[in-house]
């Protein structure tokens, strides 16, 4: 569709893009430092798609705004406008289909069930696959490839922060603030987990289980037998982190970003 006319003249003038702290990583090293980014206006380009361009995948926007006004992430900016980029704020409303995890975020993935979080994982999947079952099934595609979340057939996404297990397992935990349900979903399928009779189990057991241990649950998926045992006290820990950090990010005010100051209304950026 062709941009309203007014727009047309603007072509070749330049607007300024302020981009909030909490996105500024995702920016070219040389941008990074700078109060506002001039880019130049063609007439046609959208802010999503300014900001897009500058390395920001639309599922980090969580708004918009001129002037401190929300402004439309379909708007085609003025010469001269100056449009400020605010992340999505946290906690964001968690996924109620759970989530799909990209190829390299297994740890994470097993992390999430440990939490009773629904975390699907493949690590054979195309990226088209990946998003069309991600979209198809109302999960959340967590990623750490920026490429997968520009993809327009993607509904929810998220870029993953962070190097190693805990470090992401904060990010999407502070992100989601999700529910918890600690031991319910088996670590090796996401599959159920349910409180079995030791009588069920008790002949596959190793005998120094069989003799220490009285509670015991099974994956309705995978069939594997789980007790809290010693290697169970390291997960122990996670949930108890876990349990802190949603904790701390449910009680955050309301734009959830930690920081404070300036903030006035948002739009949504994308679905
Ligand atoms: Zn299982």
């Amino acid at each position: 569709m062709a941009p309203p006319k007014l727009r047309d003249v603007e072509a070749g003038q330049d607007a300024v893009i302020a981009v909030a702290p909490e996105l500024r990583f995702l920016l070219h090293p040389r941008l990074r430092q700078l109060p506002g980014i001039p880019v130049r206006l063609d007439g046609t380009s959208t802010l999503l798609h300014l900001v897009e361009s500058l390395g920001i995948p639309r599922t980090e926007i969580g708004g918009f705004a001129i002037a401190g006004r929300a402004a439309a992430p379909g708007l085609v900016p003025r010469g001269g406008e100056r449009v400020r980029v605010d992340p999505v704020p946290r906690p964001q409303p968690a996924a109620g289909e759970g989530f799909l995890l990209d190829v390299g975020l297994g740890s994470l993935a097993r992390a999430l069930r440990v939490l009773g979080i629904d975390a699907r994982y493949r690590n054979d999947a195309e990226d088209a696959a990946l998003v069309a079952a991600a979209t198809l099934t109302g999960r959340v595609l967590l990623t750490q490839d920026r490429g997968l979340l520009r993809r327009r057939s993607l509904a929810r996404g998220a870029l993953v922060r962070g190097q190693g297990r805990d470090a992401q397992l904060q990010d999407v935990l502070e992100r989601f603030a999700p529910e918890l349900r600690p031991w319910t979903r088996c670590p090796a399928c996401n599959g159920a987990v349910a409180a079995v009779p030791k009588r069920d189990v008790a002949p596959d057991l190793p005998a120094g289980t069989r003799r220490s241990y009285e509670e015991f649950s099974r994956c309705s998926d995978c069939g594997k037998v789980y007790w809290h045992g010693a290697h169970a006290v390291p997960l122990c820990a996670l949930v108890d982190t876990a349990r802190e950090v949603v904790g701390r990010s449910r009680r955050a005010p309301p734009d959830g970003t930690g920081r404070s100051g300036g903030r006035t209304t948002r739009s949504t950026a994308g679905p």
